[in-house]
């Protein structure tokens, strides 16, 4: 196992150092991997489903290639935002947050991501995010003004800003100290918080209080994964301040408070989803849950859409770039129950040909280029079709090529978390979802259905004719096969 890890590196573009470099983890063969969390106050969106489906693909792919994965992706469950709007609607923020991260996961298993080995809380780790806090204290890097807050001395860390290429000066022009605060330079953040009224708070050395916003990854990295890991990933927009922060509060607690390497070993950062090149986000108000989403379009289709972009770019969403995606993943569905049919109980050719798993693999191994691998499971497909479709009877060869190239196709959908279900049932819920969104009534289309066979048993060509061309007004197109008509929603 350890040989064939080594035998095919990986590459990942690091942000910190701006290279794409090997892949080596502190530990051979164990990845320990850290994505920062939602903000568990409302629904999630489709920016956070392209969140952690890519997260998602990294751990398959790592798991894949034989590395043994560990994935803490954390609940941030005291907030600003949180206690806002739990205060609106007269309701405890942690019970809030509790209930919007239920449905969070809800979500993702709709979305088919996996779970990740290790949820956290911040309000389970409040002792381990003092300590920390106590640890920065004692090391010079943080000060309590003795209000109540307890802050991080920006300028301590000699490479704060380097996540960001931005230095000290360049990060200061754009901070200021807000009412209250008693930081000495306005750059400094929070570690703690000292109690107001109506908000959560736990006792600390400092009085009472609740967490900033930061140490909490710093707290649950080292408390799940250790004082160094291997894979950090989170948005490009939380490269400033948040994971600038994370860096800073790391290395000085738990490194040797010079170094920014010494918490990630590697930084990996997606681009966003974006209306008319806009970022979604709650803030701006431009977005669309996944709850909404899902409601009308097929969970595997939105991971179709969101990999066909390379992580780092900006995907744009819009409902017929969904719909394509849509259309895509029946084509590939229908593509596999045919090759299914013809190469039913047949043993899947070995050697020879091409190895459509390890060029996708290879894809994966270079950025996790997933946009790549869609490519490939294209052509792979044209060319299956191409075979299943050609005239004349199949030999055993052509059986046993269909057979593996159902096999691969398979073994790659699922590093993508697609193609895992049996086509016959993926196409009927396609296709229900794609006639719901047309308003289609499905009664009527059986019923003309039925009636469309009693004319043609009755030689009533014209009748049967007629109704084939109603329905494909609708947008209803029929085949006529051994086992009856079926339809599909063109
Ligand atoms: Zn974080």
């Amino acid at each position: 196992m350890r040989d064939q890890v080594r035998a095919m590196p990986i590459h990942i573009l690091d942000t910190l150092t701006g290279k794409k470099r090997e892949f080596v983890p502190l530990e051979p063969g164990k990845v320990r991997f850290y994505a920062c969390g939602p903000t568990v106050y409302d629904h999630a969106h489709v920016g956070h489903a392209r969140s952690y489906v890519v997260w998602d693909v990294v751990i398959r792919h790592l798991r894949a290639r034989g590395y043994e994965v560990k994935y803490v992706r954390n609940f941030t469950d005291v907030d600003d935002k949180i206690i806002r709007r739990a205060s609106e609607r007269g309701e405890d923020p942690i019970a809030l947050a509790d209930r919007f991260a239920r449905a969070y996961d809800e979500d993702m298993d709709a979305l088919g991501n996996l779970r990740p080995d290790v949820a956290p809380r911040v309000s389970d780790h409040i002792p381990q995010i003092v300590t920390l806090i106590e640890k920065l204290l004692a090391k010079g890097f943080a000060y309590a003004p003795g209000n109540g807050d307890v802050y991080y001395e920006v300028r301590k860390f000699p490479e704060y800003g380097r996540l960001s290429k931005r230095n000290v000066d360049d990060l200061m022009s754009g901070a200021r100290v807000e009412p209250g605060e008693a930081k000495r330079d306005p750059l400094d953040f929070a570690l703690w918080k000292g109690a107001k009224p109506g908000e959560p708070a736990w006792d600390s050395p400092w009085g009472k209080g609740r967490p900033g916003w930061h140490i909490e990854c710093s707290a649950m990295t080292e408390e799940h994964l250790g004082a160094t890991i291997d894979l950090h990933g989170g948005g490009k927009d939380l490269v400033f301040p948040h994971h600038t922060n994370e860096i800073a509060q790391s290395v000085a607690a738990l490194g040797d408070g010079v170094h920014a390497e010494g918490f990630a070993r590697t930084w990996m950062h997606h681009g966003f989803v974006e209306i008319d090149s806009e970022k979604m986000s709650k803030s701006l108000g431009n977005f669309f849950t996944i709850r909404e989403v899902l409601a009308r379009f097929d969970a595997e289709a939105m991971r179709v859409f969101l990999l066909n972009t390379h992580y780092r770019n900006p995907v744009n969403y819009s409902d017929v770039e969904l719909g394509q995606a849509e259309r895509r993943l029946v084509y590939l569905y229908e593509t596999l129950e045919k090759v299914d049919r013809l190469a039913q109980g047949v043993t899947a050719a070995e050697g020879g040909g091409d190895d459509l798993v390890e060029r996708s693999r290879a894809a994966l191994d270079d950025d996790f280029n997933t946009a790549m691998v869609l490519g490939i499971l294209a052509d792979a497909f044209t060319a299956a079709n191409a075979l299943a479709d050609r005239k004349g009877k199949k030999t055993p060869e052509d059986k046993a090529e269909l057979a593996r190239f159902a096999r691969d196709a398979r073994l790659v959908g699922r590093e993508l978390g697609i193609l895992q279900r049996g086509p016959a049932q993926a196409l009927l819920s396609l296709r229900d979802r794609a006639a719901a969104r047309r308003g289609l009534d499905q009664a009527l289309v059986a019923r003309r259905i039925a009636e469309r066979a009693e004319a043609r048993l009755a030689k009533d060509f014209a009748r049967s004719d007629a109704i084939r061309a109603e329905l494909l007004e609708l947008g209803v197109a029929l085949m006529d096969g051994p086992q009856g008509t079926s339809w599909k929603v063109e």
